[in-house]
């Protein structure tokens, strides 16, 4: 695989950028190599500096459902930057986004724009801190919400022992007022609540957790924290920044029947530019400024390109039987590629649902943080690299999705199942 120019890229980044990249996950180093340097996506492919093709399953971590350079999202992208780029000021396409959230989240009666998932749920958890004047929040080993100061807490040494920062320039003092409970373990939220019951502003969690490899919620655990969080008078924050419309045209929840009351999303609903959302109940939403007194703001929020991508996705998802052409899509590929493993005799392990999926380097059911640690990364490291030489661009981790588009064709999964088998044989 030639990779000259990616090199050359890399090299003159790491004089400018930080470890030469705008995200950490982005440098390749889990996978043990430098980065390629993309210079052009093309429904489900990508084009590296060297002329290098890829078939795509990072899909720019979760927003590209419909693959790169979607010529209906391009068209709505062009049309409206013919009349600007942003106002600052309000302008029609903000509505018409807002009410197609609306419309399909039952849960949000009310959404705030902003330009990133982490803008969302940072918000989110501002909000529900000044709603129910508690400090407090509790999120899940192996969930990601961003990188807000609250949410870069890791598990102290006992569950009711204060958290630990997990990045330097976080105040030690912010970690007391996060717990961090164990995802699909009732009983780890249950003796949190017992300790700390009316100091907790919120439980936010990611309804099927997407930042560890892909885990399920087991049956119970998420209508078991919209009981315990009204119980205890704390509010239930469902991150679907990477579900909110993957799974399905709305939320996760909606195929769960659970309604949170607020709701983050980002990823899909921009259509692949920097967008981000928040929303939930009226009442609690009113109290942002300027309806009330939360602050927050942002000078790009709601502008009409992001806002116009976003529609123009939208509006393709509506199609009669998107989703279940999707699933049955994935589905198919995930079925055979069972029994490439098992003819290999990888000791790999599949989750998925819908059109995402995750391969864990791991024997035995994956179904927390902690079956989620015992994967051999090294190895999963090393199927990468093979696959990106064969032509395969998996996520740059063992503890990410991947993601299957509309764009990706029958052709472009025969070819992936090939190459994981050729992967998983070659010794070299
Ligand atoms: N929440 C979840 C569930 C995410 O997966 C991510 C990012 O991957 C975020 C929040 C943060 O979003 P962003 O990277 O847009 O800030």
């Amino acid at each position: 695989m030639k990779n000259t120019k990616s090199e050359q890229l890399y090299n003159s980044a790491l004089q400018l950028i930080p470890g030469g990249v705008n995200s950490p996950v982005r440098a390749f180093r889990a996978v043990n190599m430098n980065p390629v340097f993309i210079k052009r996506g093309a429904g489900s492919k990508i084009t590296d500096v060297d002329d290098n093709e890829y078939i795509d399953y990072v899909c720019s971590w979760g927003p590209l459902i419909l693959g790169h350079s979607n010529p209906n999202v391009k068209i709505a992208i062009q049309q409206a930057l013919e009349n600007g780029t942003s106002y600052g000021a309000p302008c029609e396409n903000e509505v018409i986004l807002a009410k197609m959230i609306v419309e399909a989240i039952p849960s949000i009666e009310s959404v705030r724009m902003v330009n990133s998932g982490t803008e969302a749920t940072m918000s989110a958890v501002r909000l529900a801190r000044a709603f129910t004047g508690r400090e407090m929040i509790i999120k899940f080993e192996g969930c990601y919400h961003g990188h807000g100061d609250s949410f870069l807490i890791k598990a102290g040494s006992g569950l009711l022992t204060s958290g630990n920062i997990t990045s330097p320039g976080v105040i030690n003092d912010l970690a007391k007022h996060t717990a961090v409970a164990k995802y699909n373990d009732q009983s780890s939220v249950e003796q949190v609540f017992n300790e700390y019951g009316d100091k907790i502003a919120a439980i936010i969690v990611e309804p099927i957790a997407g930042n560890m490899g892909l885990v399920l919620p087991k049956p119970g655990f998420l209508e078991f924290l919209r009981k315990i969080s009204s119980q205890y008078g704390a509010l239930l924050i469902f991150d679907e920044v990477i579900t909110g419309f993957r799974l399905n045209y709305g939320g996760y929840q909606n195929l769960v029947g659970i309604k949170p009351d607020l709701t983050t999303l980002g990823k899909i609903i921009g259509g692949g530019l920097p967008v981000g959302a928040y929303g939930g109940r009226r009442d609690i939403m009113e109290t942002l400024a300027p309806c009330g007194e939360v602050y927050q703001a942002g000078t790009l929020s709601g502008n009409p390109i992001a806002m116009a991508a976003g529609i123009a996705t939208l509006k393709q998802l509506q199609t009669k039987g998107f989703y279940s052409l999707l699933e049955k899509k994935t589905n198919s590929f995930i079925k055979v590629l069972i029994n490439i493993l098992v003819e290999c005799e990888a000791k790999i392990s599949i989750n998925t649902i819908g059109s995402m999926f995750s391969l864990f380097f791991t024997e035995g059911e994956v179904n927390s943080y902690q079956d989620v640690i015992t994967c051999d990364t090294a190895k999963y490291a090393d199927i990468f690299r093979k696959l990106l030489r064969f032509g395969i661009y998996f996520p740059p981790s063992q503890f990410e999705v991947c993601f299957v588009s509309s764009a990706h064709s029958e052709e472009d999964l025969d070819f992936t199942q090939q190459m994981i088998r050729r992967a998983l044989k070659s010794n070299d």
